[in-house]
């Protein structure tokens, strides 16, 4: 029989349950889908690695976008019990569903978020399948540039390090 290992924690919440956060990281990958977007819609997927816990962003093939709407084609939604559902840009700004949003939130999905014009960290809104606003927690830290600095490579110099106070070699005067 297949069981699938997932990481849960004692007493945690099951996979496939109502996500109560968004990784930070998801949340970012997102906003900046979406500015680059603009002036057009952005729609993905939200999906959960940890149970709890919004993880990921997928992109559905075939989904078609114009200023006004983005379309997802859901048949193309992978079987997975971690898909939670649907987020999408609105480039004019607002932050609540359409009724064209209504109707697919309450089709399908648990979360809906909405993200809008200018797509700043604050410019969201968490949704869930009844189209009514919903607390979504952002679990993660902002990269700061101690993360994003990669190690530096130092090409060896082909001789030892000078190293204070040692003697220097005799003189071959003497
Ligand atoms: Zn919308």
């Amino acid at each position: 029989m297949f069981r699938p290992h997932r990481k849960r924690a004692p007493g945690g919440p099951r996979f496939g349950s109502t996500p109560t956060a968004i990784s930070r990281n998801c949340l970012d990958s997102a906003l900046a889908c979406a500015r680059s977007s603009y002036p057009k819609e952005f729609g993905g997927i939200l999906r959960s690695e940890e149970p709890g816990l919004i993880t990921d962003l997928l992109l559905l093939p075939g989904t078609t976008s114009g200023t006004r709407h983005a379309n997802f084609q859901l048949y193309m939604l992978p079987v997975d019990l971690g898909v939670m559902g649907t987020i999408h840009s609105h480039p004019s700004g607002a932050l609540h569903p359409s009724d064209a949003d209504l109707m697919l939130f309450r089709h399908w999905g648990r979360r809906h978020l909405i993200v809008g014009y200018p797509f700043g960290a604050g410019s969201w809104r968490a949704y869930d399948g009844n189209g009514e606003e919903t607390h979504l927690a952002v679990r993660g830290t902002v990269a700061g540039p101690a993360e994003l600095a990669l190690p530096v490579y130092r090409p060896p110099t082909g001789r030892l390090p000078d190293s204070a106070g040692a003697s220097p070699l005799p003189d071959d005067a003497e």
